[in-house]
């Protein structure tokens, strides 16, 4: 399979920086996949699950909001923050959900309500992942 250079920067650090076979990004229209040779754009990230391939081996990470750019050389994301599943703190992610639970119920204004409900998309990913897929199930 073709390989991309891809490049996954944050704020604090360069996340990752290699080729891989595949990307597959979540975004407000859904999952995107991106494949060598895909055609330039821009687009928006979600909080959410991304999974890179590289070698035959998937690898999931939780991304925040953030930016893709799909060069002709590289595909470049930048994100807010990005952690592999051993890194996620469980118990900040909980605590951060609780957070914005209780202000998404104080109903504020509008601004407000924006920023909560994001806080929650990230809590939510974050121990998505961490359990593997089966928070939803417990
Ligand atoms: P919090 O309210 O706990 O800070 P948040 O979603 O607002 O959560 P971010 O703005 O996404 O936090 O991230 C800020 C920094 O903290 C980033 O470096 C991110 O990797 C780290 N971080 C946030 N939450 C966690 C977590 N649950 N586990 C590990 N790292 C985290």
């Amino acid at each position: 399979m073709n390989k991309f250079y891809l490049e996954i920067i944050t704020p604090e650090k360069k996340f990752y920086a290699d080729e891989v076979e595949k990307l597959k990004l979540p975004t407000s229209a859904g999952e995107c996949l991106i494949l060598a040779n895909h055609q330039p754009m821009v687009f928006a990230l979600e909080p959410g699950t991304l999974v890179l391939t590289q070698s035959g081996e998937a690898k999931e990470a939780f991304t925040s909001e953030g930016f893709v750019e799909i060069r002709p050389d590289a595909v470049v994301v930048f994100s807010q923050a990005v952690e592999w599943p051993e890194d996620i703190d469980e118990h900040r992610a909980r605590e951060a959900q609780e957070r914005a639970q209780e202000q998404l119920r104080l109903l504020k204004s509008e601004a407000e309500f924006q920023l909560n409900k994001r806080a929650m998309q990230r809590a939510f990913a974050r121990l998505k992942l961490k359990k593997g897929g089966h928070f939803f199930r417990q």
